[in-house]
């Protein structure tokens, strides 16, 4: 047995959530009695070796520029490859978009039974049995992986990165990178924003808020936390929001440390995609919403008498 991290980045950054998948690989091996080794594709500006000190011993590089850009079928053959040199028998991947992209590919490529959003550890007492959230994070199954080798895709903020301390050996990685077969011709980046996949802090809004033209205190207030923000679902329907902001089952699934609601109801398909957030504070008149049993902290109040108020107080921190 041998574990391998795949190690995500963008914009020649390794994103947070590798870090997570990283301490959760390394943990993983320390249990199974192996090594926990790391693969990065692409050139990154981060210092690769600093990696280990979430527990990896040991970092596959292949340092090709053609791999910073991701491309789903290019980067599961290298991962791939990685990981049939390196003799891996479990591969850990961040349940990110990156990772619901490559994880079904890589288990196809190499006959691997594949658990996608893992909650935590395996337990490795009789079999490998993986827990994993179900029907929008409303249940948990426990599933088994009976093949000789094993993916597990980690979901987002569901374990606690640790460091060990300690470098990781970078060895370049002799694999063939493929020519994609997509061709990407323009890319239309959103700027000056903190990405939402990534963010720390998310400020939302709702249909409460009644249109676009009153989001300037949504943003006002993002602006001044350093929050990224974000939208339900008709909001984005309506156009009052871009779709990229949309979050919930049918758009992105964030997990920040904090997540304010303003004017949305908390119906269960929201919440799919926000209830692992460390701490959420729903601002909604309506005493009732359902968002307010998910809340850490609730206020019942109209958002344009709240929300002004808020930004005030957190002008004078
Ligand atoms: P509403 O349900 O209209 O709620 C508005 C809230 O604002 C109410 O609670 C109201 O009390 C409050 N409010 C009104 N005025 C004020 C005020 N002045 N101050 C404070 N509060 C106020 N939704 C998503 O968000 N994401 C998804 O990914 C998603 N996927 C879906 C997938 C499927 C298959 C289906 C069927 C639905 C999906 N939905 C999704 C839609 C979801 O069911 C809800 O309809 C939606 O989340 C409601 O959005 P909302 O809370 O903004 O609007």
């Amino acid at each position: 047995m041998s574990v391998l991290i795949f190690i995500d980045a963008a914009d020649g950054h390794v994103k947070k959530s590798s870090f997570e998948a990283l301490t959760y690989g390394a943990q993983l091996a320390k249990q199974l009695g192996t090594s926990a080794e790391g693969v990065l594709l692409g050139t990154v500006g981060d210092d690769i070796a600093a990696l280990g000190k979430y527990g990896v011993t040991k970092i596959h590089h292949v340092a090709n520029d053609a791999l910073n850009r991701f491309d789903a079928q290019v980067y599961t053959k290298a991962i791939a490859d990685v990981a049939t040199a390196a003799g891996a028998t479990v591969i850990v991947l961040s349940h990110n978009v990156t990772g619901k992209a490559v994880s079904p590919r890589l288990s196809a490529r190499l006959k691997a039974g594949v658990i996608t959003g893992a909650v935590g550890l395996p337990d490795t007492s009789s079999s490998f049995v993986v827990k994993k959230a179900v029907f929008s994070g409303k249940a948990f199954a426990n599933v088994a992986i009976n093949t000789a080798v094993k993916i597990v895709s980690l979901s987002p903020n569901s374990f606690q990165t640790a460091e060990v301390g300690g470098t990781a050996e970078v060895v370049a990685a002799n694999v063939t990178v493929d020519a994609p077969k997509v061709k990407v011709t323009a890319t239309n980046k959103v700027t000056g924003q903190v990405p939402l996949s990534e963010a720390e802090l998310v400020v939302s809004g709702g249909r409460g808020l009644k249109g676009p033209e009153n989001w300037g205190m949504v943003e006002e207030l993002a602006s001044l936390l350093g929050a990224a923000t974000a939208c339900s679902r008709p909001v984005a329907d309506a156009h009052w929001r871009p779709h990229h902001e949309h979050v919930g089952q049918t758009g992105g699934a964030i997990a920040p440390n904090l997540y304010i609601a303003i004017g949305i109801s908390g119906a269960i398909q929201h919440l799919a995609g926000v209830n692992r957030s460390k701490v959420i504070v729903v601002i909604n008149k309506d005493p009732e919403a359902p968002f307010f049993k998910a809340a850490d902290y609730g206020i019942v109040g109209d958002a344009f008498d709240v929300v002004p108020k808020l930004i005030a107080e957190v002008k004078k921190m």
